[in-house]
């Protein structure tokens, strides 16, 4: 019988697959870490090869553990979204590097373009704005840098990781693969009218991106194709770009609900119904599903940096060992000790969108202890969640509550953290991989295992529930701490 779902979990730091039962149960997951290239300060690459060989052997992995191909009823793919990745349609190789959605290269060309009065008409399409994280700019500059894109001419295929992902899966013999993107990832290259579900002639023309090199945009669910990779055909039924993935395995399916992932960025949306919100206050409007034609939105604030500042003081600074001591440490002191880190190690994101702001430490005295760092840099979670939630109250969006996952939201002090500042209920399901699980609830729709995305929610398990508990005082101070260092980063 096949009524098991495999999903591919595509991430910056590493790509995953899972194994799911139609109840929701995980019965197994398999991992494997990707490199990451900096080749320059704010450049960003993956390669797409390597994405691939390591994605290829997880999803591997999983079907022998599912006893074989036919035990499959369906592959759902979710993806970190806004990277780029070239290749070359009758060789299936990359033509250069994928350039990663933290990429800050095209400042420059965004700038530019803001500066020629470009914004608001891109803002009304695509419900973006003018800044290098979406792929637009990323695919324009790739085509003015490196020649071989122009050389290979009608064989250049250019896609978000899902359409590689797609296209690999799917090429048979003649290496030919199929060529789509579903409506959620196609919403964030700033090439799409977000309310027609088409690219844009004008946003195509405006980046400088090829036409012709582009996928195919489809729905979230239904059936595009499927791999032969593993024996017995099994077909690709979802899709869904990751922050839209979670979205919908928190169940985020009424208009108001809204969810927060800590990965390796922080993002927020919250739920918006059949019509695109219009943001005055720079946060983003994009789509969170497409099914049967038909899309529904959400407003998103996006942050660049969240889990990465952890391991980048693990990595770089070498201050911690894992991720995992962070919580004992915050818990460690009693507050911090004045000391305030502005996580600006890419720019910052919503709602200040500054590409070329830089991070800041601040407060420092000879009392201030190890502890104190992390624990501002966990503080800084929260902080920078205060301002989302002040920049959705001014588009007239409160959050009754916050629907909490990703890699950071084990540290249970975060959670409560988040809880304190926010000032509102944080949920946190008991099975977090719920990036996964929007995937898996997608592919259940699409091979019919399903008739609709609120059935399908009986995948999701149960939730923990984080209520505020801090005293007034501290946490009006601690925002006005906050608010100090933001200041002196934003200028
Ligand atoms: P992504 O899917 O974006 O690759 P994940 O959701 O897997 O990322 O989250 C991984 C991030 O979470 C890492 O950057 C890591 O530093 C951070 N992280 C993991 N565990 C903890 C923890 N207990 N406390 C704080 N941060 C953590």
């Amino acid at each position: 019988m096949s009524d098991l779902i495999l999903v591919i979990d595509e991430g910056t730091t590493s790509t995953r697959a899972m194994l799911f039962a139609p109840d929701g149960k995980c019965l197994a997951s398999k991992a494997a870490e990707l490199t990451q290239h900096y080749p320059e300060p704010g450049r960003v690459e993956h390669d797409a090869a390597e994405i691939w060989e390591r994605t290829l052997a997880v999803t591997r992995a999983m079907v022998d553990q599912a006893g074989g191909a036919e035990r499959i009823a369906a592959i759902g793919i979710t993806n970190q979204r806004e990277t780029v990745v070239f290749w070359d349609r009758e060789s299936g190789e990359p033509l250069a590097p994928a350039i990663v959605w933290q990429d800050r290269r095209t400042a420059a060309i965004c700038r530019d373009l803001r500066e020629a009065g470009h914004e608001p008409a891109v803002q009304a399409k695509t419900g973006l704005l003018l800044d290098p994280y979406f792929s637009g700019s990323k695919i324009g500059w790739a085509m003015q840098n490196w020649p071989q894109l122009k050389e290979a001419g009608n064989r250049l295929a250019i896609g978000t990781i899902e359409s590689w992902l797609i296209w690999k899966l799917t090429a048979g013999e003649n290496g030919a693969g199929v060529h789509i993107t579903d409506a959620t990832n196609a919403s964030r290259t700033a090439l799409m009218a977000i309310g027609s579900g088409h690219w844009d002639d004008g946003l195509i023309e405006l980046f400088g991106a090829p036409r012709k090199a582009l996928p195919e945009i489809v729905d979230c669910a239904g059936r595009f194709g499927e791999t032969t990779l593993f024996g017995a055909p099994i077909p690709i039924c979802g899709i869904a770009g990751d922050q839209q993935a979670a979205t919908i395995g928190q169940s985020c399916l009424k208009p108001g609900e809204t969810k927060a992932t800590f990965g390796t960025g922080a993002f927020v949306l919250t739920q918006a119904g059949p019509t695109p919100p219009t943001s005055r206050n720079r946060l983003l409007s994009t789509i969170v599903w497409q099914l049967g034609g038909r899309r529904a939105y959400a407003l998103e604030g996006s942050v660049f940096v969240a889990g990465s500042l952890i391991k980048w003081l693990r990595d770089e600074i070498g201050l911690i060992g894992t991720a995992a001591e962070t919580e004992a440490l915050a818990r460690g002191v009693p507050d911090n000790g004045g000391v305030y880190l502005v996580p600006a190690l890419s720019g910052l994101g919503a709602p200040w969108w500054q590409p070329e702001a830089r991070g800041a430490l601040s407060g420092l005295s000879f009392s201030t202890s190890k502890a104190h760092i992390v624990r501002a840099a966990l503080e800084a979670m929260a902080h920078q969640a205060h301002d989302l939630k002040t920049a959705f109250a001014a588009d007239g969006v409160d959050w009754q509550s916050v629907r909490i996952d990703g890699g950071m939201v084990a540290n249970d002090w975060m959670a409560q953290d988040l809880a304190d500042m926010l000032g509102v209920s944080v949920e946190r399901p008991k099975f977090a991989e719920t990036t996964a699980l929007g995937a898996a609830m997608l592919a259940g729709v699409g091979c019919g295992l399903f008739d609709g995305l609120e059935a399908a929610s009986v995948m999701r398990g149960s939730v923990e529930t984080f209520e505020p508990a801090i005293d007034a005082d501290i946490r009006a101070a601690r925002l006005a701490g906050w608010k100090t260092a933001v200041d002196k980063v934003v200028g």
